[in-house]
């Protein structure tokens, strides 16, 4: 495949060379699409990587940060809500890795878009909110306090009904 359609792939044949040398590096592409519950990166949305690339003893260590939009509704009153991630990435790739710890170094390539989409996964927020203090759709009318005020009665009474749900009644 040419390069453009595997950003994240990077030929690390000059670090190889010298063990100990080390570049800084950018990557860019399209990823996804990547989903955890409601919140997800669109299919397509351009990722970026930023590296720092390292040869050690027959190895490359990758260290980086990758952003990437996401979007998603607030938890509390269900409009869209987007904004953008940063994870944080430390990998080390080994001609022979070694199981659920390094990865592959493929000849003088090493792929970071399972690592990528990995950090995207884990720091995709679960829970969003449109806003700190969003105030949430009324329970009972549903409205959106965001907007507008109801007549509806407070959350005190709900406290009744709850009350309420903990009797039972004789025949
Ligand atoms: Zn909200
Ligand atoms: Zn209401």
């Amino acid at each position: 495949m040419s390069p453009a359609r595997r950003p994240f792939v990077v030929n690390v044949a000059d670090l190889l060379r010298r063990a100990g040398s080390s570049r800084e590096d950018a990557l860019e592409g399209p990823l996804g699409p990547l989903e955890v519950v409601d919140t997800r990166m669109p299919a397509g949305s351009t990722v970026r990587v930023e590296l720092r690339l390292e040869s050690v003893n027959e190895g490359i260590v990758a260290k980086g940060t990758v952003t990437a939009p996401w979007a998603g509704e607030c938890r509390r009153c269900l409009e869209p809500v987007h904004g953008t991630l940063r994870s944080e990435v430390l990998e080390v790739f080994e001609a022979e890795p070694k199981e659920g710890e390094t990865l592959l170094l493929d000849g003088v390539t090493i792929d970071l878009e399972p690592v990528v989409r990995e950090a995207i996964l884990l720091d995709l927020p679960l829970a969003p909110l449109c806003r700190e203090d969003c105030a949430g759709l009324c329970p009972t009318c549903g409205v959106n306090h965001d907007e507008v005020a109801c007549e509806c009665a407070p959350p005190t009474a709900d406290l009744r009904w709850a009350g309420l749900e903990g009797l039972t009644f004789e025949e």
